[in-house]
């Protein structure tokens, strides 16, 4: 692989300083909410009818807010400031499958795909516009770091689709969000604190929070080990993703730029530390690119790597984002990798690839208007 010449670093960690969206219900802790609600001359309880307004009737209109007075209303609804526009929706898989595409506040793109499965509904959330680990494989890698989202503008994503759901509005009944997975657009862990508190207001339970449970969040990352280990001490149970894509340091170095920073024994010792400290299984992802890390050869070597641990492979066939000289693993190159790893008796299964149709599955999030 040549290296293109880019007018970008090959890994963007601060993001460009910018406005930041307005202050939302859903940045705040429940204390923080009295304090907020406090503030605006309101009785502190009023957060916690405010609170459940937003977290179990999923309504951020207040006048449909009838247990507060008007003027309280009024006052109250400057907390829930509108922070995602629904710019464009594109479904597929018989409207199971739903990719939204959103303009922030500020005209920054980004996106959230809803996946409905028969026994379980699972959204893909975006946690940056834009991403700054510039891994050469995928598309919003390629569109460099805009600006980290917010706690508020991250739930908010999710709330839109359990409003959805509880609307009865994608096919199958009404439900409610199962799994969030931290796989958009971003790397989730360069936005420690906004996702952070995401994850508190996903798991928290109704009113405070959304009520999911944390072994249903994932949350998706190159490797940044430092944010690996604190993510281990956070006490959420949530499950760790690490985009590993290879199991040596010279091609990971090129795969994923992280790897020069944290090598693959690095990334791997933080992950087992992970899951020993939080009981979770790791996943491992692993996109198959043909010819390029799918050979038998690689399998023996991740096996080895991985084997009796507490672990998960997921294979990910590659979509080739637009333009790109490589493609997906040939059929009978995935089997062999499958079996290469089953040889070593590691879990292993080959992701579907949901959304595909509609520039919605892994890799292919770009946001272009
Ligand atoms: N920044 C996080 C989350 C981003 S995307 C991370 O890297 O983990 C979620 C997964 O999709 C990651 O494993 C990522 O490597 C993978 N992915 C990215 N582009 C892809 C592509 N073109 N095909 C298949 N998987 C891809």
């Amino acid at each position: 692989m040549t290296a293109e010449k880019t007018e970008r670093p090959l890994l963007q960690f601060a993001a460009p300083r910018r406005a930041k969206p307005a202050r939302h219900l859903a940045d705040l802790t429940m204390p923080e909410r009295r304090a907020a609600v406090a503030e605006l001359g309101e009785k502190p309880f009023r957060a916690d009818q405010l609170s459940r307004h937003y977290f179990s009737h999923l309504t951020t209109d207040v006048a449909e807010m009838t247990d507060l007075s008007a003027a309280a209303r009024e006052k109250l609804s400057v907390l829930l400031p509108p922070l995602l526009t629904s710019v464009r929706e594109l479904t597929t898989d018989a409207g199971t499958t739903r990719k939204t595409l959103w303009r922030l506040f500020d005209g920054a793109l980004v996106e959230s795909v809803l996946m409905r499965y028969p026994d379980r509904v699972t959204m893909c959330v975006s946690s940056q516009a834009g991403c700054g680990m510039n891994c050469p494989f995928c598309a919003t890698g390629q569109a460099g770091l805009t600006r980290n989202m917010s706690t508020a503008e991250i739930v908010e994503q999710v709330v839109s689709g359990a409003r959805a759901l509880a609307a009865n509005e994608v096919p199958g009944g009404p439900g409610r969000v199962n799994n969030v997975v931290f796989m958009g657009m971003g790397e989730p862990l360069a936005n420690y604190k906004a996702v952070i508190g995401a994850v508190r207001r996903l798991v928290d339970p109704a009113p405070d929070g959304l009520g999911i449970s944390a072994r249903g969040i994932t949350v998706s990352t190159v490797g940044l080990v430092p944010a690996i280990n604190k993510l281990a001490d956070e006490g959420l149970p949530v499950t760790l993703a690490l985009s590993l894509h290879a199991p040596d340091d010279e091609l990971r170095d090129s795969l994923v730029p992280i790897n020069t920073r944290w090598k693959v024994h690095e990334v791997l010792d933080a992950a087992w530390a992970y899951a020993a400290k939080t009981k979770r299984r790791v996943s491992i992802e692993y996109a198959l690119i043909k010819d390029i890390n799918d050979q038998e050869w690689r399998a023996d070597l991740l096996g080895k790597l991985v084997k009796h641990k507490l672990v998960h492979v997921n294979l990910i066939p590659l979509n080739p984002t637009p333009g790109s000289k490589w493609t997906a693993s040939r059929p009978e190159d995935e089997r062999a990798f499958v079996r290469r790893l089953e040889f070593h008796g590691v879990p292993v299964t080959v992701r579907d690839t949901r959304g595909r149709e509609i520039d919605g599955a892994c890799g292919q999030l770009a946001a272009a208007e």
